[in-house]
Parts: structure tokens; sequence; C-alpha cells
């Protein structure tokens, strides 16, 4: 323990205020008693409970509580700190105390909503986190927040209707902005379809005007057919490395006359029209491209230079082209790269691939579009006919445990625009969908949906089992069960097109790396919290618009596209940002760099915020230093701390979480952004498990002192669990997973070389989408404690206890008498 952490603030005096949230705690926890007990703590002098304490009057009562009775801590046993720890930390600073004397007690997510069943147990439960917030809190100190300039200028990935929308925000308030696509068009998906449901506008002639709005904004640089490499810095100052990739023009030169197209001999498959027309080895994927610069594909071109020729004093196209590396530097960064659709080629699904006359809804979208490859006839790939008869199925792999758990949101209505679209250019058509519950929620869909039924489309409820072929018509015989008649039916369609799940777009999971942003159970990208903070990641500074963060139609990305611009101009605008002074602190007399060049904080350092100099104590770059804990508990000299998380904090929590019973408790230590997320989560969705846990909230799993886990044990735990974000690439500080993984194998297995039950110590990878694996977890650990027994317990640690203590007493974190 460091000289900056070891001492206890002179004469705390801390307040705990309790809250009911309605009948969310008070329903199953007995406030009256947990406010009783909270009284009888060490160093509080006051404690009381309110209704709802983020609401004013309860806000209120702090401030007023401070004052009435000199507080110098706060605690507050409530909600999740993910949630409401900033609101608490303003009412406090507002009644003149430094934020970081507040202490959030999770009574809520981890308690009374994971425990409902168990009113007593929760309540005992309640009072033991506060006493474990209540340990901390002595050792609290206070902190000043860092500010750092903010680069004043943004970075959009993606050039969706999303995207373009933010980038047009924010160019439009003035900012600097980059917006980044990996085609070499943006327009995203909107570009590919006919018309918009439900008004059926013209879908490029709304987003068109946009995509050139975009290209002519001064403040809007587009950077197509380029990829992000990598991503490194902050909130305010994120350095960006690109890889352009090469045109083989040269865009300044071209005109966009497209002359060389004309010249060129050679057609591919144009995958921007599903494959179903072509484009030249020179050529831009559809006409209203932007930025209209055409590209040779060298994987087609035969090189016979004929676009050279046709390009003439221009000059435009150059074969000699190479990628080219580009570096940003950019306040924030909005995400904005949408999705893709599932493709059922390698399943055959529904006879995709092997029947040529069932094509996926966006196949349709290109056949019924004026410009498209078959100037807007929606005919057959069998006989070039139109259809008598079109069937669409949907939840083409959504809504399907086996393949997409979840909804894609905008297949309904799709269906429904597609099925109008025939219905008013070729009337005699008959139109049929086969659905399993047809859902038009928003403004305009429910009029929309009748507008389909008085057009005569029939609607059958029943997900069709299966599609065969007639070889000779090449008709489609669909077999399923009408589940209103509650009968058996085969329906033979002409043409059957298949409304497939909206799915992450490729790439996705390497972006999400580069970020540090997570991902979702369903793969798309995940928001710092579903309610409350929808458009923000866990990475301060880089917010997520549109469907990359699961399907959603035009209107709700445009307006994600603006909200997002709205959450980085509050960055952008600000000459500095302050960020939270969650940072390691080097204690000079303790750093054995000063005679041996040590250093291993700077190798576990993800962000080189160390500063080390030969024959000087290390330093931290605290502009550097993400707050994560690692180099903390990687010291072999423990000379570093990790302000707000001190192990003079934890050691205190840890001690109050055992001080009874702790041979029936699970000691938890949660990483912020994933397991104790996932454990938030499994109290929101209301999984129980049994209340045995006691977790002790750390930044990062790579802050898991070995030290900790010993403790825990010395006094008597019967199982312990670090609980980390997924490996290998999900950690929000890049590799602090990898470093406890590392640190916990080894204590394991020095924990049964002294006689510990391996299974006792348990490293879990949870994310914050898995509050079910949370909770699942935790019985099972709970069944294998009973397995062990107590008995077994209390002899294993009764054992081990004299080795550990004289372990820890060595190194001065526990008073040598104890042992
Ligand atoms: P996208 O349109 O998917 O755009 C994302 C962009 O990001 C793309 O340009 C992509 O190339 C780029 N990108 C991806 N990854 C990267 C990366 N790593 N780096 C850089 N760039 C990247 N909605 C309606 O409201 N009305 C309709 O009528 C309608 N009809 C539809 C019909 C069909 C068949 C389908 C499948 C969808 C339909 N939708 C409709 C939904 C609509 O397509 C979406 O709402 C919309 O496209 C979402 O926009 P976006 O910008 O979030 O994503």
């Amino acid at each position: 323990m460091t000289e900056v952490e070891s001492v206890k603030i002179e004469s705390p005096r801390i307040g705990v205020f309790v809250c009911h949230c309605g009948l969310n705690i008070a329903g199953t926890v007995d406030i009256e008693e947990v406010v009783k007990y909270a009284r009888t703590l060490p160093d509080v002098v006051y404690a009381i409970d309110n209704r709802y304490t983020c609401a004013d009057p309860g806000q209120k009562e702090i401030r007023e509580g401070i004052k009435e009775h000199n507080l110098n801590r706060v605690i507050v046993a409530a909600c999740s700190p993910r949630m409401h720890e900033p609101t608490f930390r303003k009412t406090v600073s507002e009644a003149g105390l430094n934020p970081f004397l507040f202490e959030m007690a999770n009574i809520r997510e981890f308690c009374s909503w994971a425990h409902g069943s168990k009113k007593e147990a929760a309540t005992e439960k309640a009072k033991e986190i506060i006493k474990m917030a209540v340990a901390k809190a002595r050792f609290l100190r206070e902190l000043d927040t860092f500010k750092v300039p903010v680069i004043n200028k943004a970075m959009i990935i993606g050039g969706g209707v999303a995207g373009i929308h933010a980038a047009l925000d924010l160019a439009d308030m003035g900012y600097k902005v980059y917006l980044v696509e990996r085609d070499e068009s943006i327009g995203g998906h909107m570009a590919q379809l006919d018309k918009t449901f439900p008004t059926l506008d013209c879908s490029i002639c709304i987003e068109g005007p946009k995509m050139v709005e975009a290209s002519r904004n001064p403040n809007i640089e587009i950077l197509a057919f380029t990829d992000v490499l990598n991503v490194d810095g902050y909130i305010g100052n994120f350095k960006v490395k690109l890889r352009k990739n090469p045109q083989y023009v040269i865009a300044d030169n071209c005109t966009g006359c497209g002359e060389c197209v004309d010249t060129c001999p050679i057609e591919y498959p144009n995958e921007w029209e599903m494959n179903l027309g072509t484009r030249k080895a020179i050529s831009v994927p559809f006409a209203q491209a932007v930025p209209l610069i055409y590209t040779i594909n060298r994987d087609h071109c035969i090189e016979c230079y004929k676009c050279v020729d046709a390009c003439g004093d221009r000059q435009a196209i150059d074969f000699e082209q190479k990628p080219e590396e580009i570096e940003l530097e950019v306040g924030t960064i909005t995400v904005a790269t949408g999705y893709d659709i599932y493709k059922p080629e390698k399943e055959g699904l529904y006879g995709y691939t092997r029947y040529s006359n069932v094509i996926t809804a966006l196949e349709l979208e290109r056949l019924i579009n004026a410009a498209g490859p078959t100037g807007g006839e929606v005919i057959r790939a069998s006989d070039g006919k139109h259809p008598k008869t079109v069937a669409f199925i949907q939840c083409v792999g959504s809504r399907d445990v086996n393949k997409y758990e979840y909804c894609s949101g905008f297949c309904c209505m799709y269906a429904l625009k597609n099925s109008i679209l025939i219905k008013e250019h070729w009337p005699e058509i008959e139109v049929y969908i086969f659905y399993m519950d047809m859902r038009a929620y928003f403004k305009g869909f429910e009029e929309f949906y009748r507008r389909a039924r008085e057009l005569g489309i029939n609607f059958v409820r029943g997900k069709p089992s299966e599609i065969i072929e007639d070889p000779k018509t090449k008709n489609l015989i669909v077999r399923t069960v009408d589940t209103i008649l509650n009968e058996p039916i085969e329906f033979e369609a002409e043409l059957v097109v298949l409304s497939t799940a909206a799915v992450p777009i490729s790439g996705t999971k390497e972006l999400s790396n580069v970020l540090h942003v997570t991902t979702g159970p369903a793969g798309f990208f995940l928001e710092s919290h579903p309610k409350l903070k929808p458009l923000d990641t866990p990475v301060d500074g880089i917010f997520l618009a549109g469907a990359c963060q699961g399907p959603k139609d035009i209107p709700y990305s445009v307006s994600q596209g603006s909200g997002a611009a709205a959450r980085a101009a509050r960055i952008l605008s600000s000459e500095k940002w302050e960020i939270e002074p969650i940072v390691a602190v080097v204690d000079p007399e303790k750093c054995k760099n000063v005679k041996a060049k040590c250093a291993i904080c700077l190798k576990s350092c993800p962000y080189n915020a160390p500063i080390i100099e030969e024959g000087k104590p290390a330093r931290i770059n605290p502009a550097m230093c993400h707050g994560c804990g690692t180099c903390v508990a990687e010291c072999p000299s423990d000379a570093i701390t990790q302000m707000h998380f001190t192990d003079a904090q934890i050691f205190e929590q840890i001690r109050a979480a055992l001080e009874e019973n702790a041979e029936n408790k699970i000691m938890a230590f949660l990483c912020n952004w994933c397991s104790y997320a996932g454990a938030d989560l499994a109290g929101t969705s209301r999984f129980e498990y049994p209340p045995l846990v006691r977790a002790i909230r750390v930044m990062c799993s790579g802050r898991v002192d070995r030290d900790f886990v010993l403790e825990s044990f010395r006094l008597g735990a019967g199982m312990v669990l670090v609980g980390a974000c997924h490996l290998p690439t999900d950690c929000h500080y890049i590799s602090g997973n990898w470093k406890m993984k590392d640190r916990m194998e080894v204590l394991q297995n020095m924990l049964e070389k002294i006689g510990i039950s391996k299974e006792r110590l348990q490293v879990a990878y949870i994310s914050a989408a898995e509050g079910l694996i949370f909770s699942k977890l935790i019985k099972e650990m709970a069944q294998q404690m009973e397995d062990i027994g107590v008995g077994k317990i209390k002899a294993e640690n009764e054992k081990a206890r004299p080795i550990i203590g004289n372990m820890l007493a060595r190194k001065g974190l526990i008073e040598k008498k104890t042992e």
C-alpha cells in the first residue's frame, strides 16, 4: 500500500441516503431496518430514506443533509453507479463537497431486483452492500478532474443515411468532419432502395440531394474507399490511422464524364445491384454515386488501356496508384456502419440460390427500381416473365432462436411496401404475405397496413416449413400451416421473396476491436445504456448512429445521426474537456526503477502512460492514463495507486464484506464495463440468483491484485470470482483482461499448493449483454460451494490462513500481530 492511500481521512462524517425507488427496492428490501443498521456503522452520523433519491426532493435532502450535519462523505444506496453516479456526484458538489467523496451502494440491480423472492436475505445483503460502501468511503479522498484540450474535428465512420445526417449536422454547426466510407460511394442501403415506406417517396430522390450536399459542404471531407486501421487516444484527442485504397483514378483529374466506361470492353456482376446487373471494369457502382470517381477493378481489368486513351489529356487514370495511409486527429468519432442482410446461401434455405425464382427483398428492391437492372420490371430469372403470383416470406432467419433471435424491425413494413408497389404497377398479380406477426407500430404504419389489405393483398399467418420447385414450370410450392385456420396448406407461387434478417455488417467485430467498443449478443454495436445513453458507447467521445446498433428504419437512423451529432457537439464545442481523475500515481519512495530499471508498469500499460527515465522513479502521464489500474496490480513493489480505487479502499471493502459468514459468500471483483454491467443486466432482467455475492467494482479486471484474492481467502471467503470482459479483444482497456488472466492462473496454482481447492477461485468473462450468463454462473458457483461443503472450506481456509497472513504482513498489507 502506498503512502498516498494508507491513511484514513481524519474525522469522516458520513451520511447515508437509502432510496426506496418506489417499490423497486422497498418492495423487497426492508428500508427501515436498513436505515437503522446504517446508523450503527462507524463514522455514519446521519442516515435517512427517500422515496426517489434521484428526483429533485431526494437531491435536495442530500444537499441539506450535507449542510445541516456537516457531512464530508455521502453514500447513496440505490441503483447501479452506472446509472446515477454522475447525477449524485453533481448533487454533492452543488453542496460544496468534492464529487469524489461520494460513493454508491448498488442495492437495486445487485440486490432487490436480483433477489425479489428472498426478502429477508435481500435485506441482509443490502445492509452489507452499504457496509462495504461506508468502509470505502472512510478512505475516500478529494480528487480534482483533469482538463484536456479538445480537437474540434469529428470523424464519422459509415456514409449511409445515418452517417450523412450526422456529418451534415456537425458541419452546419461549423465543425470539420471526416466522413469515412469503405465503399466507393456514400449512400448505404438507402441508395439501393426503390421507394420508402410508408410514404412511398423515391428513395434515391430524397437521399441523393443529401449525398450531394455532403460532398459540397466545405466542412465535410468524404474519404471513400477507405478503411479504418487504428484508433488511439481518448475523448477530445483521438489519433486515427486510415488506408485509402487505390481506385487507379486520380480524383482531382476525373471529371466524371464517363467516356472511359463507354470504351471499356469488360463487364462483371455488380454487387451493388445484388449481382442482378453488371458493371464495367472501370465504372461507378451506380449513376448517382458520391463522390463520382471511377474505379478500376484490377481483378477484372485486362489492361487494354482503352480507358487511358478515352481519358486523353485529363490523365486521370493511374495504374501505379498505391494504398495511401492517412493520419487524422479528431475529438469525437461516430460509428454509423449500418447493417447487412442475411443471405441464406449456405443453408439453401427455402431453396435460395438453388431455385432461380426465390430472391431476397433487397434483390426485389433492385428489380422494381426503374433505374435497376431490369428497368423496373419484376420478372422471373427462369423465364424473364412477370409472375402471376408472388409470395413474401417473413422472418427468414429473424425471430429464430437457432439463427437470429431478434426481430429485424423493418421487414414487415418493406414487405407491405413492395406488395403495394407490385399491386399498383400490375394489379393482376396476386400477392401473398406469409407472416408470424405483422408489426406496424410507428407513425403511419398501421394506415399503410390497411392500405395493403384494401388493395387485396392476402395475409397468411404461418411460417412456411419448406418450398419445393416444380422442375417444369419453375413455380414454387410453399408448404405451411395456416395458424388461423389451423390447417396445413400448399400454395403455388411464381416468385418467392424472402424477407431475410438484418445482421451486423461484415467487419463489425474488427472495428469494435479497433475502437474498444463492445458488441452485444447479436453482434451489433452495444450502446452505453439502452435507455439513458442510447447513442453513447462506453468509450467517452465515441458515439453510435443508425442500424449499426441494431435494425432501424430510415427515420430512426436519421434521428440517431442528428442525435449523435448533438452528443458529439457537446464535446467539440468545448475548448477543454474534463476527464475523471481516476488515474494511476506512483509513490517515488517505493518505485524500484531508481536502482534497477524495472519498467513493469510501462510494459503492462497499453497506453504508454508511464514515463521511465534511468535512475529516476517512474511517473505516470495523467493525460495518457486511462485509469484501468493494471499497472497498479502488476507493480512488484506496490508503488502505484489507482485514485478512487486504492488498495486501502478495496481492502476495507473486502473486510466489510467478509466480517460475517464469509465461508458462505462469493467475493466478486467485477470490471465496470462488462461483468459489472452484465450483473446489472441480470438484475434489470430480474434473473434471480442466490444472494451470496458481495461485489466490488473495479474499472478493469486488470486492477484485480492477487492480494485482494489472498485477503479474501485469509478472511474465509467461500469462493472468489474475478469477472472480466471477453477474451481476446473485448477489454475496454485493450489488454487488462489478459494481464489479469495470467496473474490469476499463477495464483490459482499457488493457492492449490497451499490447500485451497482450484474451483474456489474462478475467472469469468461476461459481457455487458450477458445478464443471464451472470445469474447462471452464480447459481453454478453456489452449487459448487455447497458440494465442497462449509466444513471443507473452513478447514482449507484455516490451513492456508497463516501462510497467506505472512505473505500479506510482509508487504505491510495487514498488521503482523494479526497473524
Ligand atoms: P446503412 O444504410 O447500412 O449504411 C451504412 C454505411 O456504412 C454503408 O455505406 C457502408 O458501406 C458503410 N460501412 C460499413 N462498414 C464500414 C466500415 N467499417 N468503415 C467505413 N464504412 C463502413 N427503411 C425505411 O425507413 N423505409 C423503407 O422503405 C425501407 N426499405 C427497406 C427495404 C429493404 C429490403 C431493407 C433490407 C431495408 C429497408 N429499410 C427501409 C431500412 C433501411 O435500409 C435502413 O433504415 C437504413 O439503410 C439504415 O441506414 P444506416 O446509415 O444506419 O446504415
